[in-house]
C-alpha cells in the first residue's frame, strides 16, 4: 500500500533531461508530507538494527533523504559530492554516465576503518554513481552496510551490480525503462 502511494507521489517527465529519458521527478513526493514521511520511515526501519555508523548521501537528492534519515537514526551525515564542491582535502572517484564522465568526491576525514555507512540517493539507474560512492566508502577503509534507493530501474541493471558485490540494497519502488 504504502509502495503505491510512493510510486503514485512521483511525476514522471518524458524527454528530460534528452530526448528518451523519463525523469522521475521526486519533487512531488518531496512536497506530500505525509508521504515523504512514510518514506523516510521505510528507509529507517529497515535499517535501524544493521550497525549502521553513518549515512552517505549523493549530491543531491540523495542530500534530502539521506539528511532525514540521519536525524531520525541519529547518525553522522556525510555528503558526496561533485567535483570541485568539498572545502577540505578529498578523495575522488570517476565514474561513466550516459554521455561522458563525472567525478565524485569524500572529505578524506569523513570516515575510517570502524565505520558501516548506509549509502542513499533517490534513484539506482545504472549504477555508475552508486558504484563510485561505494569506491570512495572503500578507499578510506570503512565497510558498506547497504545502499537505500527510492526508486530502481530495474531494465538498467544497477540494482543487480551493488548485489553482486554482496551489498545489500533496499529500493521502495520501480519504474519500466529508461
Ligand atoms: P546511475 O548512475 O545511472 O545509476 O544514475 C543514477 C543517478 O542519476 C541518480 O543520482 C539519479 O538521481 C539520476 N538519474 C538517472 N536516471 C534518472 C531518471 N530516469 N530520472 C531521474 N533521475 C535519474
Amino acid at each position: 500500500m504504502i509502495m503505491s502511494k510512493i510510486s503514485e507521489s512521483i511525476r514522471t517527465i518524458p524527454n528530460f533531461p534528452q530526448k528518451g529519458i523519463m525523469f522521475r521527478d521526486v519533487t512531488t513526493l518531496f512536497s506530500n508530507p505525509s508521504t515523504f514521511k512514510e518514506t523516510i520511515i521505510q528507509i529507517c526501519s529497515y535499517w535501524k538494527h544493521k550497525n549502521v555508523t553513518k549515512i552517505i548521501g549523493i549530491e543531491a537528492r540523495g542530500f534530502i533523504i539521506g539528511s532525514c534519515v540521519s536525524l531520525e537514526l541519529e547518525l553522522p551525515f556525510i555528503p558526496v559530492r561533485k567535483k570541485g564542491k568539498l572545502p577540505f582535502t578529498t578523495i575522488e572517484q570517476s565514474y561513466k554516465l550516459e554521455y561522458g564522465e563525472a567525478t565524485a568526491e569524500i572529505h578524506s576525514d569523513a570516515l575510517n576503518q570502524n565505520d558501516n555507512v548506509l549509502i542513499i540517493d533517490d534513484l539506482i539507474a545504472t549504477g555508475g554513481t552508486a558504484l563510485a560512492a561505494i569506491s570512495l566508502v572503500k578507499k578510506l577503509d570503512a565497510s558498506i552496510s547497504g545502499c537505500s534507493f527510492i526508486i530502481d530501474l530495474p531494465d538498467l541493471n544497477g540494482k543487480k551490480k551493488i548485489l553482486d558485490l554482496g551489498i545489500e540494497v533496499q529500493t521502495l519502488c520501480e519504474f519500466s525503462g529508461h
